[in-house]
C-alpha cells in the first residue's frame, strides 16, 4: 500500500514513483498483507462502510492501483441491490404506486448499473489489476484508464464518488490533484481519501515507530528484494500533513463537510468532503 517520495527532489520524485510501482506491481498485494498484517483489508472494507454507496452510482478511484477499491464498491453495491429487492418483497403485501412503478423500471432496466473507473499513472499496476479482475469474473461495471491524479483524463462533473486510497502521498503536488478530484466530481459528488496518517495513542506511536522503522524495510527486502523503497514509505508517512493538516487542503480545494475518521488510533484516517 505504501510508498511515497517526499525526500527526493520535487522533479524526480514522479519517475522515482513510477519506477518503484513498475518494479513491484506483481509482488504489491502480497506486500499489503505482510506490511499491514492484513489490516489494509478492514481499513479498505470500512472505506466502503462510510461510504455506503447506492447502487447505480459511478466512481472514480484515482490511484487504484490493483483495483481494490473499485472491487469492493462493486461488490458492496451489488449486495445492496440484493438486500433492497428482498426487503421490498418482504414488507409490502399490497404494492404501492411506487413499488409497481419501480417494480416496471427495473424490470424494463434490469438492476441500475454501478461502475467504477480505475485510474492509475503505472500501466503495470492495471495490467495486474485487470488479471486478478478476470480471474475474479468481474467483467461488467469496470473500467481500467491510464491517468494522471494531477491531470486527470476526464471532463467536469463526471463522479458520483472519488476516492484516493494509499495514493496521494505518492502525487507530487497534492494540491492540484485535489483540485482535481473537485473538477470530476458531480454537485453533490462526494470525495474520500484513505491514508497513512498521524498516530494519536502515544503508546502506540511508540510500537508503530519500532514496527515501522526495524521491520518495514526489512520486509521490502525479503519479499520484494527492495529495502530501499519500503524505506522512503516509512520516511513519507512521517512528511504527510497530519489529519487537521489535510483536512484544511481539502477545504481549501473547495470541498465542504469535510470531516475525517481515524482508524486503528490513527495510523490510518479518511478523510471525506462534498462537492457542492
Ligand atoms: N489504491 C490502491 C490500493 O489501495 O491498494 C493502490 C495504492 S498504491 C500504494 C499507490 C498507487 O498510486 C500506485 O498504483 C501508483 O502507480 C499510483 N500513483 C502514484 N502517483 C500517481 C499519480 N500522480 N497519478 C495516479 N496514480 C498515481
Amino acid at each position: 500500500t505504501h510508498f511515497g517520495f517526499q525526500t527526493v527532489p520535487e522533479g524526480e520524485k514522479a519517475e522515482k514513483v513510477y519506477k518503484v510501482f513498475e518494479s513491484v506491481a506483481k509482488k504489491y498485494d502480497v506486500m499489503n498483507d505482510a506490511m499491514s498484517l492484513g489490516i489494509h483489508r478492514l481499513w479498505k472494507d470500512t472505506l466502503l462502510h462510510i461510504m455506503n454507496p447506492q447502487p447505480g452510482l459511478r466512481l472514480l478511484d484515482t490511484a487504484g492501483g490493483t483495483g481494490d477499491i473499485s472491487f469492493r464498491f462493486l461488490e458492496y453495491t451489488r449486495s445492496m441491490y440484493d438486500r433492497q429487492q428482498r426487503l421490498r418483497a418482504k414488507s409490502h403485501q399490497t404494492p404501492s404506486w411506487q413499488d409497481i412503478t419501480d417494480h416496471y423500471v427495473s424490470d424494463d432496466a434490469g438492476p441500475p448499473r454501478s461502475c467504477a473507473v480505475v485510474c492509475d499513472i503505472n500501466k503495470e499496476m492495471l495490467k495486474v489489476g485487470k488479471q486478478r479482475a478476470e480471474k475474479a469474473g468481474i467483467t461488467t461495471g469496470l473500467s481500467w484508464v491510464v491517468g494522471n491524479a494531477e491531470e486527470l483524463p476526464f471532463d467536469d462533473d463526471q463522479f458520483d464518488i472519488y476516492t484516493i486510497a494509499f495514493g496521494i502521498r505518492n502525487v507530487t503536488h497534492i494540491e492540484q490533484a485535489l483540485q482535481e478530484a473537485f473538477r470530476v466530481l458531480k454537485p453533490g459528488g462526494r470525495f474520500m481519501c484513505l491514508e497513512f496518517s498521524k498516530v494519536t495513542n502515544p503508546l502506540l506511536a511508540r510500537l508503530y515507530d519500532t514496527y515501522s522503522f526495524q521491520m518495514i524495510p526489512v520486509l521490502g527486502e525479503v519479499i520484494a528484494g527492495d529495502w530501499k523503497s519500503y524505506q522512503y514509505l516509512v520516511e513519507s508517512i512521517r512528511k504527510f500533513p497530519d489529519q487537521e493538516t489535510f483536512k484544511e487542503m481539502i477545504e481549501d480545494a473547495g470541498f465542504f463537510c469535510v470531516q475525517y475518521f481515524n482508524l486503528t488510533g490513527g495510523i490510518v484516517a479518511i478523510h471525506s468532503g462534498f462537492k457542492l
